[in-house]
């Protein structure tokens, strides 16, 4: 049986790719990370086929036994017996259902670094998991064998919310995460683990493409504790051609999670001749600063090819450090480059006094310097989630 190996999103290195990358000390710890936990395949058999499937509360009845799904901003009108661009939801008889609840194909413990949250109680492990499907096509896709994929084509778990936040307080997870693909497209499943989550006492944290529909992304920012949105680039062409997606509505879901007050950060992969144009990412910082905020930390993450776009190369690191400094001068506080184990840009830096706060490799924290949400050498505010 082949299982897939995930990454977190769109935006991160594989597994093996990481590993090449790192020195051997790092992969030694991260492995740890990775293996070192049981997981709960080791106790369930995955198995291919459709497992359970779940009435949606998100769709309008329309003439003919056709439906339009509300959930995202698709909103596939869908006939009788057919499916959604995300493949994981059908009509049946006038009725749209969830073909992944229960059902997911990808479960690890995973450091929250990897999600990439960078303020979220740092050094602790994120129980991650994901079903089939998505609602964009990206063409940079590095899990698109699950994402790309129908639920019955791949092997699955038949697993209840009750068991995934149980194995997540056994492996001492501090949050369960709802990532690899576009978690809208099992959204009831991750609502009702969300709840249970709440109850335990742990967080709820999401990698998201953002293209959510303003009612459901209100209903689960309920139970949500952290979001990171993938930006994937600043203009409507680029989304339309690259991901099959809109810009739009992923800027107003960074703003109605703003307004709600889940803690946000933002991931953009770089990918050379696609999105790095440097005077379009300054228009993206400043806009950013302006409707988020200075303080929302944005991750700049290193392109590689693979997908349907394994022509290009991998994104130089001089692109990475200029797109840092345009996005540092438009006066974002905390800048990232990520995909790049052992660059300084890992680190945290106190905007204020310019202290290094949090030291990272790779996914490894060492040294953290905020005490009770504040800088511990000048006490300034550092957003975020940190105990
Ligand atoms: S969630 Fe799926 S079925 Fe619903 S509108 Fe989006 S792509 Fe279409």
């Amino acid at each position: 049986m082949k299982m897939i190996d995930v990454v977190n999103s769109c935006s991160s290195v594989t597994r093996r790719e990481f590993f090449n990358l790192c020195g051997k000390s790092v992969c030694l710890l991260s492995a740890v990370n990775f293996l070192g936990f049981p997981d709960i395949s080791h106790a369930q058999t995955a198995t291919k086929g459709l497992i359970k499937t779940k009435l949606s509360p998100y769709f309008t009845s329309l003439d003919g036994g056709e439906i339009q799904c509300e959930l995202c901003p698709h909103q596939c009108r869908v006939a009788k017996g057919k499916r959604g661009i995300c493949r994981v939801r059908e009509n049946r008889d006038g009725k749209y259902f969830s073909l992944v609840y229960g059902n997911p194909c990808a479960l690890h413990p995973d450091p929250i670094e990897k999600k990439p949250f960078f303020h979220v109680l740092p050094g602790t492990t994120s129980y991650s998991l994901a079903t089939a499907g998505c609602n964009f096509q990206c063409k940079f896709c590095q899990n698109w064998e699950i994402s790309q994929a129908s639920p019955e084509d791949i092997y699955s778990y038949e697993v209840s919310p009750e068991m995934i936040v149980k194995k997540a307080k056994e492996i001492r997870s501090r949050s369960v995460a709802y990532t690899y693909v576009e978690p809208t497209v099992f959204y009831e499943f991750m609502l009702d683990i969300g709840h249970l989550v709440k109850k335990e006492g742990l967080l709820n944290v999401t990698h998201s493409n953002g293209f959510i529909n303003p009612g459901p992304l209100r209903n689960l920012c309920k139970v949500l504790d952290a979001a990171n949105i993938d930006l994937k680039g600043f203009s409507e062409k680029f989304y339309r051609e690259l991901c099959s997606g809109e810009l739009s509505p992923v800027l107003e879901t960074l703003k109605t999670l703003k307004q709600e007050k889940v803690h946000l950060e933002i991931t953009t992969l770089i990918i050379p001749t696609k999105n790095d144009d440097l005077s379009l990412l300054e228009q993206m910082c400043l806009w950013i600063k302006k409707e988020l905020g200075a303080d929302t930390p944005i991750h700049f993450s290193r392109f590689y090819p693979l997908y349907k776009l394994r022509t290009l190369p991998p994104t130089p690191v001089s692109t990475l450090e200029k797109v840092r400094a345009v996005a540092l001068s438009s006066g974002l506080e905390y800048v990232y480059i990520g995909n790049i184990p052992g660059h300084e840009a890992e680190h945290t830096f106190c905007p204020k006094c310019r202290k290094r706060i949090i030291q990272r490799t790779g996914y490894m924290v060492g040294e953290i310097n905020v005490k009770a949400g504040k800088c511990r050498f000048c006490g300034k505010p550092i957003p975020g989630i940190w105990s």
